[in-house]
């Protein structure tokens, strides 16, 4: 090699390496390599090209002065043993130099091609990575047969490294252009997602400085990104926050896993809590990867602890009146009880139910009763502490456990005493709502708290117990739990169980007296209901009707007692014993009477019997008057139109005032029999009989006597203007057959009564 072809080795060698680290695409730099090499070389007759290998064939790359059809035809070309010099030097991976294509085997099955083109020789030689694989060939055609010289080798050698490093080059640059674009991408995503996170993020250095904000509500940011970045937290947040602050940031950068921290913070939207989830970071910063951070991950949780707060509130308090419910109650009632225990400290608790509440409710509605609760919370609350708990255990019942520590017993009593009845005469004034005015009573049972083997439920029992005494004693009074009033409670709570199997079993009967009138000719009946109970035997209305009214019972019971009537009356008809005017009537307590089913079922009843309805007088009480009494009087006019009878019971023992008889469309009064048995007591003694007489003359009313339980009282009754009695003297209740037995005879009976 002399001097002058050496020197323009190299400065070929440079300017392709130049035009490599320039970033030339690989087709060009190759190009280049080929035109160097061939003017280097510097003969017309030498052609140089350059082919790739993919998989197991090699593809055209570059061969600036070859024909174009003979790079196409060798395009594809697989690579194997006699497969020309390039596909058998990239296939063994040593150099192949065919000096006569003409003669040599190699080229057996292309010699045509290339002679065709006029190439005469060709030396291969495969281009090696940077790991000594096979990349592709390097090849020099001459247009004569010939054999390389030792500057052919050299230049060669030189220029199939050369095209090492371009392939090379660029199979890194589209490495790096591909992860550049996964990056990007990626980079894109963390945008999207940081974009719609619910979170802010911030980027906290050791010594508190805020490097980064993410997330794009920055409303909840103390200060805009721009104010907070590269200040530190504590300049930024009030002392006791930053304090709080920075101790987790401590933790989070000395301890590994995330720290949970929950905090509230005012923030530029008002007071907001937050859940922060914060982590250490490793080599944030590029240029200082020592240094530690943290990432803070803030979500604002303000909604989310209103909502547990609706909850709470749900779960332990009244919606209502926003008292505390039976669940708080008994909480707060045990822990009294655990305290009672442990200091051998003493307590109480009130049960108090509304006298009358229901009456209201269900004759102005549920809007006017929920007003009329609230209003007597607001009144309770007045007379109580604020250590005392009130609360509401559902409809009208209340409950107050009064903080009471450091009494004795005696003082408990004598404390919790004063209490009812401070209760008491607040409860003796009207309530107003909506301009009209209610009175409403209440009573009070009081269980005294003196030790704590007692449970909760059973306190508020005894409580229960007691108050339900304080009902039974007219109401509007207080009475203390004693042992006794449980026993007859138990019952109380055991029969009211059994009311529903009674029904299911057809234990309730209806009772028939007979009503005559003053000539001893039956005019009707009463029907009485009778319970035949399995093992306590024959119990009386007077025992379960209560706590059917307080149930959806007492419909139940309206409804046989209806349709054993009927069957009788049907009977009494077949017979053809049924006098002109007969009528048989039925007891209706206020609840039923405003019971909306109570008109359809009984014209449904009535129909299904054949029965007309003027033989069936419906007996009502005062009772149901004294609220609504439009509704009451509407409700009445309706069933005396379908044909029914109407009868006040107990005339004259309920409300005093007269007036409302003037509304009301009644057929009869049915005085009380408490005035009948008065009547022994000399003149005065007729004397309220005579007016419930005259009143009902008055009104156009028939009138009939109760209670008739001897002959003095049927002679004395027999001297005034009423239409019938009723009584144990003249008949008691009777079942069905014999009461139908007892109409039969009629003619026997009257007999006997005269
Ligand atoms: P009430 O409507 O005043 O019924 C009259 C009560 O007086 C009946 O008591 C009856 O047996 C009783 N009695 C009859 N004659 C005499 C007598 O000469 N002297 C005395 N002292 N009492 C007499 P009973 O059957 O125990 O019923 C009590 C109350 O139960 C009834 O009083 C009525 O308010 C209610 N009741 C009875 N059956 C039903 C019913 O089917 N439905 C409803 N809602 N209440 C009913
Ligand atoms: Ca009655
Ligand atoms: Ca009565």
């Amino acid at each position: 090699m002399n001097a002058i072809s050496y020197a323009a080795l190299l400065e070929a060698q440079q300017s392709v390496i130049e035009k490599i680290a320039l970033g030339n695409d690989l087709p060009s730099c190759l190009d280049f390599i080929c035109r160097r090499i061939e003017s280097i070389i510097d003969s017309p007759l030498v052609r140089s090209s350059i082919m790739i290998l993919h998989g197991d064939t090699l593809s055209h790359a570059a061969a600036p002065s070859l024909p174009d059809s003979y790079c196409s035809a060798v395009d594809g070309l697989s690579i194997g043993p006699g497969m020309g010099s390039c596909g058998t030097a990239a296939y063994t991976g040593d150099q192949i130099i065919v000096s006569d294509i003409a003669q040599d085997p190699l080229w057996k099955d292309f010699r045509d091609l290339a002679m065709g083109h006029g190439l005469h020789a060709c030396w291969s030689t495969p281009i090696r990575a940077s790991d000594d694989t096979v990349i592709g060939s390097f090849g020099i055609y001459y247009l004569t047969p010939k054999l390389p010289d030792p500057f052919h080798l050299e230049l060669i050698d030189r220029f199939s490294r050369l095209s090492s490093l371009a392939i090379e080059t660029d199979r890194a640059r589209q490495r790096e252009a591909q992860l550049s674009h996964r990056l990007a991408q990626a980079k894109g995503k963390l945008e999207a997602f940081i974009e719609v996170m619910p979170d802010i993020a911030l980027i906290i250095d050791e010594a508190g400085v805020c490097v980064d904000i993410y997330g794009a509500d920055t409303h909840l940011l103390v200060k805009s990104p721009s104010e907070m970045k590269g200040h530190t937290m504590q300049s930024l947040l009030p002392a006791e926050h930053a304090e709080c602050f920075m101790k987790v940031v401590k933790t989070a950068l000395s301890s590994p896993g995330v720290q949970l921290h929950e905090y509230t913070l005012t923030v530029q939207g008002g007071l907001r809590v937050f859940e922060a989830r914060v982590v250490r970071l490793e080599g944030y910063l590029e240029e200082k990867p020592e240094a530690p951070h943290v990432l803070w991950l803030a979500r604002d949780i303000t909604a989310r602890k209103r909502a547990d707060e609706q909850i709470e509130q749900l779960a332990f308090y009244d919606p209502l009146t926003s008292l505390p419910n039976r669940r708080l109650l008994k909480d707060r009632l045990q822990s009294a009880l655990d305290r009672a225990g442990r200091h051998h400290e003493y307590s109480a608790l009130l049960f108090l139910d509304l006298d009358g509440f229901k009456r209201i409710n269900d004759a102005l509605g549920h809007a006017v009763g929920d007003q009329l609760l609230c209003a007597v919370v607001t009144r309770l609350k007045s007379l109580l502490r604020e250590a005392d708990t009130l609360s509401r255990l559902g409809g009208d019942e209340f409950i107050i456990l009064p903080d009471l520590s450091d009494r004795d017993a005696g003082e408990v009593a004598d404390e919790v005493a004063s209490l009812a009845s401070k209760i008491l005469r607040a409860f003796d004034e009207t309530f107003q709502l909506e301009g009209n005015m209610y009175h409403i009573g209440v009573s009070i049972g009081i269980s005294l708290i003196d030790d704590a083997h007692r449970t909760a439920d059973r306190i508020i029992q005894h409580a229960d117990t007691a108050m339900y005494q304080a009902k039974k004693l007219g109401g509007s009074c207080m009475v203390f739990f004693e042992p006794e009033l449980q026993t007859a409670a138990d019952e109380r709570i055991q029969l009211e169980r059994e009311l529903g199997s009674g029904i299911a079993n057809g234990q309730f009967q209806a009772y028939f007296q007979p009503q005559f009138n003053l000539t001893g000719s039956h005019i009707g009946a009463e029907a009485l209901i009778r319970w035949q109970h399995p093992t306590r035997g024959l119990v009386l209305p007077d025992e379960f009707i209560p706590f059917a009214v307080q149930s959806d019972f007492i419909h139940k019971l309206h409804t046989l007692m209806l349709k054993q009537v009927c069957e009788v009356l049907v009977q009494l008809e077949r017979l053809h014993v049924l006098p002109a005017g007969f009528t048989i009537a039925v007891n209706i307590c206020p609840r039923q009477f405003r019971d909306h089913r109570l008109q359809d079922e009984l014209a449904k009843t009535l129909e299904i019997y054949g029965v007309p309805p003027a033989q069936i007088k419906l007996e009502i009480t005062e009772s149901l008057m004294v609220d609504a009494l439009q509704d009451a009087a509407d409700q009445l006019s309706r069933l005396r139109a379908m044909g029914c009878k109407v009868s006040l019971d107990d005339f004259g023992t309920g409300y005093s005032s007269l007036s409302y008889l003037q509304h009301f469309p009644l057929d009869e009064l049915k005085i009380d029999k408490s005035f009948v048995h008065a009547m022994h007591g000399g003149v005065g003694g007729t004397a309220i009989v005579d007016a419930v007489i005259a009143l009902a003359n008055q009104f156009g009313f028939s009138v009939i006597a109760e209670g008739v339980e001897s002959v003095e009282q049927v002679q004395l009754l027999n001297q005034k203007p009423i239409n019938g009695l009723q009584g144990f003297q003249t008949c008691r209740p009777l079942p069905a057959d014999a009461f139908i037995a007892t109409v039969v005879k009629g003619n026997e009976h009257k007999a006997t009564l005269l």
